[in-house]
Parts: C-alpha cells; sequence; structure tokens
C-alpha cells in the first residue's frame, strides 16, 4: 500500500523527471561538466556548428558545400549534385540510415543523442554556457528565476533574450540559405523586408519556434517529444553499452567506513549536471540522453576521494550485474559487422553514381528499316542528364558491332543540371545483323575519353529471312 513513507519506492517514473507531482514542469538548472569527456564532446559539438553555420556558404567546384532546393528538387552534397533521377539513391540510403540507426542504438544506445544531435549541440554547448554566462551558476539562476523583477533582473533577462533571438535568427537565416543558395538569400535580405511579407512572416515563425525550443521547451524535446527517443525502449537490452551506474561496487551509497559503505559518496554530483534531471543511479531511464556528463562528474569525485574512476561509466546492464567489463561479445561483433557493411554500401551508391547519366531506348512501336541497299537502321530516343556542375560536350559511337549512329540535330551538349533529349539512327550493314534482335554496345565520349557504356538491342529481320 501507498503511504507519504513508501511514496518514492510505489509511485517512481510514474512520471517524465521534469513533471512535478501537480503535473506543471519543473525547471531545471544543471551544473555545466567539466572533465575529459566534456572535452571531446566540445570539440565534437564545435567543429558540428561551424560546420553549419559555414556549409552554405563555402563551395566547392562551383557549389556550396550543401545545398537542399526542395522547390526544384536539387540537391548539392560535397560538390555532387543530385537531381530527381538519383531518387532511387536516396530511398536507399534513407532505407540504410534507418537500419544503421536501429542497428547502432541496440549496440551503442542512445550516444547519438548526447553527443551530435543538433538539439543537445545547441543547448548545451551554445544556449546553455550563454545563461550560466549572463545568469550565473545554477544557484544563481535558481535564485534570479524565484525572485521578484528588479532592474538587474530585466536587464538580465534584455540581455539573455536578446542573444537567443540574435541566435536563433542567424540560425534560421543559414536554414535558409541551405534550401535557397546564398546568392538568393542576398536578393531576399535586399530591401525593405515588408516588401516580402510573406518571407518576413516565415523567417518571425521559425525564428521564434527555434527561440521557444532552445530558451525555453528545452530537455523536453528529448523526454517527451522526439520519437527516436520514445523508441528506446524497444531498441535496448540488457546487453546494450550506455551510461550506466556500477550499483555493485557503488551501493549502499553514502559516507561511511571501507567495507560498510559503497564508493558512491552520495554527493549528488552526477544529478547536479544532469540535462534532463534524473539519478543515473536509478538505473537505465527513458530521459538519459547518453550525454556522459555523469560520468565526468562522478570522475572528479572518485579523483576526489582516492576512488577508481568509472562509478558510472559506459557498460552494459549485463555487465554490471556481473561484476564485469563490458565484452565485445559475437551479437555485438556482428551487429558491427552489418553497419560497417551498410556504410561501405552508402557510400559506394553515392561514388559509383555518374556524372552523365544517359538512356537509350529504341522508339517505341517502330521497327527496322531499310537504310541504303546493304544497311538497316533503328530509331532510338537518347535522353541524358548531365550531373556535373558545366557543360559537357558528348560523343557518341557504336562499340560493338561496327556500324555509325547519325544524330539528328546539332551535337549534344549536355547543360548543367539539364535534361537533353535526341532522336537518332544507328545503321548497322546488313552482314552484321545476324539475329532478329541483336546486342549493341554505345560509348559515351567527353573530350575522346569513355565516360559511360550503354547496352541497348537492335532489331533486325529474322534470321530466316536473312538467310533467304
Ligand atoms: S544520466 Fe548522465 S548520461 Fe544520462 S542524461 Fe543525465 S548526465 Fe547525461
Ligand atoms: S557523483 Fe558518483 S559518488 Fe556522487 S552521487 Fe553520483 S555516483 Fe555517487
Amino acid at each position: 500500500m501507498q503511504t507519504p513513507e513508501n511514496y518514492q519506492e510505489t509511485t517512481f517514473r510514474d512520471r517524465p523527471s521534469t513533471f512535478g507531482k501537480d503535473g506543471k514542469r519543473v525547471v531545471l538548472f544543471p551544473k555545466l561538466p567539466k572533465g575529459k569527456l566534456t572535452n571531446i564532446r566540445r570539440i565534437i559539438a564545435w567543429t558540428l556548428l561551424i560546420f553549419f553555420y559555414l556549409a552554405p556558404f563555402l563551395k566547392l567546384r562551383g557549389e556550396p558545400l550543401i545545398f537542399l532546393n526542395f522547390l526544384e528538387r536539387k540537391f548539392v552534397l560535397f560538390g555532387n549534385t543530385f537531381y530527381p533521377q538519383d531518387f532511387h539513391l536516396l530511398v536507399l540510403s534513407v532505407i540504410a540510415l534507418i537500419v544503421f540507426i536501429v542497428l547502432f542504438t541496440v549496440i551503442y544506445g542512445r550516444i547519438f543523442c548526447g553527443w551530435v544531435c543538433p538539439q543537445t549541440v545547441f543547448l548545451e554547448f551554445l544556449y546553455r554556457p550563454i545563461e550560466h554566462l549572463i545568469d550565473g551558476n545554477p544557484e544563481q539562476q535558481r535564485k534570479l528565476a524565484e525572485q521578484d523583477l528588479d532592474a538587474i533582473k530585466v536587464l538580465k533577462r534584455i540581455l539573455k533574450h536578446g542573444i537567443y533571438l540574435i541566435i536563433s535568427f542567424f540560425t534560421i537565416l543559414t536554414f535558409i540559405a541551405y534550401v535557397t543558395g546564398t546568392a538568393k538569400l542576398g536578393e531576399i535580405m535586399d530591401g525593405w523586408p515588408m516588401e516580402r511579407f510573406g518571407l518576413l512572416m516565415v523567417v518571425v515563425a521559425f525564428t521564434g519556434a527555434h527561440y521557444f525550443v532552445f530558451s525555453w521547451f528545452r530537455e523536453q524535446v528529448c523526454t517527451i517529444v522526439c520519437p527516436y527517443g520514445r523508441l528506446q525502449g524497444v531498441m535496448l537490452d540488457v546487453n546494450t553499452i550506455l551510461v550506466g551506474y556500477d550499483y555493485k561496487r557503488g551501493e549502499p551509497r553514502g559516507k561511511g567506513e571501507r567495507g560498510e559503505k559503497g564508493d558512491c559518496i552520495n554527493c549528488y554530483s552526477c544529478v547536479d549536471v544532469c540535462p534532463t534531471g534524473i539519478d543515473i543511479r536509478n538505473g537505465t531511464q527513458l530521459e538519459c540522453i547518453n550525454c556522459t556528463a555523469c560520468i565526468d562528474a562522478c570522475n572528479t569525485v572518485m579523483k576526489r576521494v582516492r576512488k577508481p574512476s568509472g562509478l558510472i561509466r559506459f557498460a552494459s546492464e549485463k555487465s554490471i550485474s556481473e561484476g564485469k567489463s563490458v565484452k565485445f561479445n559475437a551479437r555485438v561483433i556482428a551487429y558491427s559487422a552489418v553497419l560497417l557493411t551498410l556504410l561501405i554500401v552508402i557510400v559506394y551508391l553515392f561514388t559509383v553514381r555518374g556524372d552523365v547519366e544517359t538512356t537509350i531506348n529504341r522508339s517505341p512501336g517502330t521497327m527496322f528499316q531499310e537504310y541504303g541497299a546493304d544497311r538497316y537502321s533503328n530509331l532510338y530516343n537518347l535522353q541524358m542528364v548531365n550531373k556535373t556542375n558545366s557543360e559537357v560536350d558528348i560523343e557518341l559511337k557504336l562499340l560493338t558491332p561496327e556500324g555509325e549512329i547519325i544524330l539528328m540535330g546539332d551535337p549534344i551538349k549536355a547543360e548543367k543540371g539539364e535534361v537533353t533529349k535526341r532522336d537518332m539512327l544507328i545503321v548497322i550493314k546488313k552482314e552484321n545483323v545476324k539475329l532478329s534482335n541483336s546486342h549493341l554496345e554505345i560509348g559515351i565520349f567527353e573530350k575522346g575519353e569513355l565516360i559511360d557504356k550503354i547496352n541497348t538491342t537492335f532489331v533486325g529481320p529474322n534470321s530466316l529471312d536473312v538467310k533467304q
């Protein structure tokens, strides 16, 4: 039966960590973590942030590093342009990515969330440090939040939220640059904003949403909104490697004589730094984003009390319960091999994609024709997509069998990003047409260099007719 005394035992985890008993939001004031893992995370986060803000402005082969033009369905990734014709690549990559994420989570838990997810990177390495700079440490932040408005509080709020709004505004402009390109963004920004009222409203709405998420909503994105976070329950098991507390070593917690107490001195340093407000000593919880802040905090404490580090560490539930170090068992190795294979497949798919994609099909409903006294001809439709960033001069040659390609119209100049269409005749000597359906190989040449080979068929009279 539930009593006030056993409330914690009987009701534990009947609500997310940021909900109070009355169902209202519990605002968190986490400490900024310090330690080896935090330093590595900071380097990764700042690399990602700098890349995010610069990618649309940096050029490679005359194109932005990343350009996602959904309206014209043109996408540029690291100098490679993708068009609707590459849709299959996108579908395969998305499928591979989903399998990758599931397998990765099964083995390594939610480490993506704490280390590279934009929500964590923006919040923990941009917005939160600004808050600490202006509002002070967590105790000072809490005091400021609870006190009545005075001149200092107003000033601090204006400064902090002003900076948040400026960052949100430039972040949204960067997003727009990803979609429109920087040149178009420059055009949009030129002139009086009210002249483009619709666009202005879009920028205001997205800036507002971004500001709302990072100034107020914060960790609730991870704990109650993110679908990936919600899926953790079905992806993790006792072998998953995640941030875990070694309860065998740590319990019973508290200060006391060696042998009487475990290594956990119950200092709450791990709870103080947790950005989702949980106590990892209660076991794996849905709010844990595997940010490793508690590992750094606890390691600092362990150093201070002269005990080995790793009371909180990357470990599986099984390894902790068995008191063993985490092992890369057959399952982990097999899943990792699948992950590596998927990565190789994705990279391969993108690298084998030709710069000029050509399709040549026989014109529908046509048969062979006599072409002079000693040759047959077939009519073909050619379609060519130039995925490079410049115009390409193309030449076609029949590789097998011996014959001639007669192009209708001007020589082919495939415009950058355009689809070029031509009709053409392929003419072959009668003596070389042995079958009613012969195999043809056509070479696609750019500046004399063979860049692709196309296989198709040539229709002739049936073999009986040929003999006659
Ligand atoms: S429990 Fe530790 S790893 Fe999990 S979110 Fe909190 S600080 Fe990060
Ligand atoms: S930081 Fe370490 S010692 Fe302190 S409460 Fe957490 S687990 Fe225990």
